[in-house]
């Protein structure tokens, strides 16, 4: 075997991967893969310390958090009247290209020679909903908003013959050719409908207009820099901002008031609940908004995750980004719904739109819950929430066959003298072939929290694993531990192999419909 062949077999990850790994105009990841321990992977604590770390960097200044509606029924951020243009437009090409369609169903009928309205769509590919593959910004189809440009004359400086021959001084072409170069400022910038009409601009005129848009282009840099830097223009792409408007113009949310937390994956965003009347569920009065961050850089890591989840096996190796993004929330969703039908206090679900989960509010008042570490518990009210920790990991294993993977201080809330579990998108099932490793570690945490919070009952990790997974490893040191684990998880991973895969299925799990185009 050469050793192309060697290192391909090698590294089955490194293969030729999916398609839109070459198609990507930044070119293909790189596959050298960076050796880290599964514990650096998982654990939150060090994302969140490396995320600040790189935010106090990038941004010194820290963004208030919901600061005034961030889209409401009446004003959806008025603040940017370009993005409200921008969401209308694309509303409207929408519908005007879906007319085109019916139009061009109506004409072509059943005839063999058929006719396209292709050349009339408005919809940018990209933009389009429809279009389930990524079409990247290079495709060069006709741009329909492309004025034609006036004729000017010519590089020699003169057009014509004999006496009918006007120089490139002459006044009149001299007057079009200022109003077709007025099509070189910045697009922002107004200059009216006199690229399209027979303006003539003046000399004089042209250059103080021309003076304007350049300082206008550099105000609106630093205007835009500044913007870029705001953390709810970090958070939402113009789609997910379109997508959050249409749950507030469907009246399922009221006003989304804000950004609770922006992390590194997502932001959650916090609403006030709608009085919807299509859907026949109730609408929690507050609601919690997860955006999952469609740009991939951060889901690459949580690959293994997914990938090796059986649930999702099939699925994984055929998707692009977006759709792989789109399952992070489908899962969160899943394992919720399991939660909330084991008696879990947990955020409820209450509708999943691609990318972004809509949740109850754990909280009150726009204030959310704080989280375990965040929250100086008396000693009764600590050995209470370990307690119910405990419980909470027992239910969690046992009744909804999960692992939360990432369960720490950092995802439990303290409300209404309770414990609350949130963030379980890369939860998975105890027979996921690193399932029991993510619950060692979530043990550890946990052990150590309320070890350190000063709760004498509080089980060592070890001792916890085996309540919670009702095993019995009874080595009694962490590394034989740890041993017998994947001592385990190989164990398992042969039996999946002899025995076929488990069959995949959401069906008896009672989920909730998913509420995607
Ligand atoms: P990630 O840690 O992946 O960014 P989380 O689901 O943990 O995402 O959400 C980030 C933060 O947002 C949480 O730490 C919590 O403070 C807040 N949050 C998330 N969901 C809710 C909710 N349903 N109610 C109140 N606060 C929430
Ligand atoms: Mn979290």
């Amino acid at each position: 075997m050469d050793s192309v062949g060697v290192a391909a077999a090698a590294a089955p990850d490194a293969g030729p991967g999916p398609a839109w790994q070459s198609k990507c105009p930044w070119g293909a990841p790189n596959t050298t893969s960076i050796s880290c321990s599964l514990a650096d992977v998982m654990s939150e604590q060090l994302a969140k310390e490396l995320q600040l770390e790189e935010e106090n960097a990038a941004f010194p200044e820290v963004v208030a958090v919901a600061e005034g509606p961030f889209i409401t029924g009446e004003n959806i951020d008025t603040s940017s009247d370009l993005m409200l243009a921008q969401m209308l437009q694309m509303e409207f090409d929408r519908e005007y290209d879906a007319q085109l369609r019916r139009e061009e169903k109506k004409i072509n009928g059943d005839s063999k020679v058929s006719i396209s309205f292709e050349n009339y769509r408005k919809v940018h590919p990209y933009d389009s909903d429809s279009s389930e593959d990524e079409v990247d910004w290079q495709d060069t189809r006709h741009d329909p908003y492309r004025a034609d440009k006036p004729t000017t004359t010519p590089r020699r400086g003169f057009i014509g013959k004999g006496k009918d021959i006007t120089t490139k001084h002459d006044e009149v072409v001299c007057g079009r050719k200022n109003t077709a170069r007025m099509e070189n400022f910045a697009p922002e910038f107004q200059v009216g409908d006199g690229i399209g009409m027979d303006l003539k601009l003046s000399n004089q005129v042209f250059n103080a207009l021309k003076q304007h848009a350049y300082s206008e282009e550099r105000r609106s840099a630093r205007l835009h820099e500044k913007k870029e830097h705001s953390t709810a223009e970090k958070a939402v792409d113009p789609k997910t901002r379109l997508l959050l408007y249409k749950m507030v113009n469907a009246g399922m949310l009221e006003t989304i008031t804000g950004c609770i937390s922006t992390g590194k994956e997502s932001v959650v965003f916090h609403a006030y609940g709608g009085k919807s009347a299509t859907e026949d569920k109730v609408i929690p009065p507050e609601c919690a908004i997860k955006v999952f961050k469609t740009t991939l850089n951060e889901f690459k890591n949580r690959d293994k995750y997914i990938k090796d989840d059986y649930r999702f096996k099939d699925r994984f190796s055929k998707l692009n980004p977006r759709k792989i993004i789109r399952m992070w929330a489908e899962k969160e969703m899943h394992n919720l719904t399991r939660m909330q039908n084991a008696g879990i206090p947990c955020p409820q679900v209450v509708i999943l739109k691609k990318h972004v989960l809509v949740m109850s509010f754990i909280g009150k008042d726009q204030i959310p819950a704080p989280k375990l570490k965040d929250v100086t518990l008396g000693s009764e009210d600590m050995k209470k929430a370990y307690y119910q920790t405990l419980n909470m990991m027992q239910q969690l294993y046992r009744e909804c066959n999960l692992v939360h993977a990432d369960l720490s201080e950092y995802n439990m809330l303290w409300h209404d003298g309770k414990v609350w579990l949130i963030d379980v998108s890369q939860s998975v099932e105890p027979t996921h072939p690193h399932g029991l490793e993510f619950l060692f570690r979530d043990c550890r945490n946990v052990a150590q929290f309320f070890q350190k919070g000063g709760v004498a009952e509080a089980l060592n990790e070890r001792e916890l694993f085996n309540a919670v997974s009702g095993l019995n490893i009874t080595a009694d040191n962490e590394v034989d531990f740890q041993a017998e684990i994947e001592a385990l998880e190989k164990m398992n991973e042969d039996h999946v192999q002899n025995h076929g895969k488990k069959l995949s299925t959401f069906s008896s799990d009672g989920d909730p419909p998913i509420y995607d185009e």
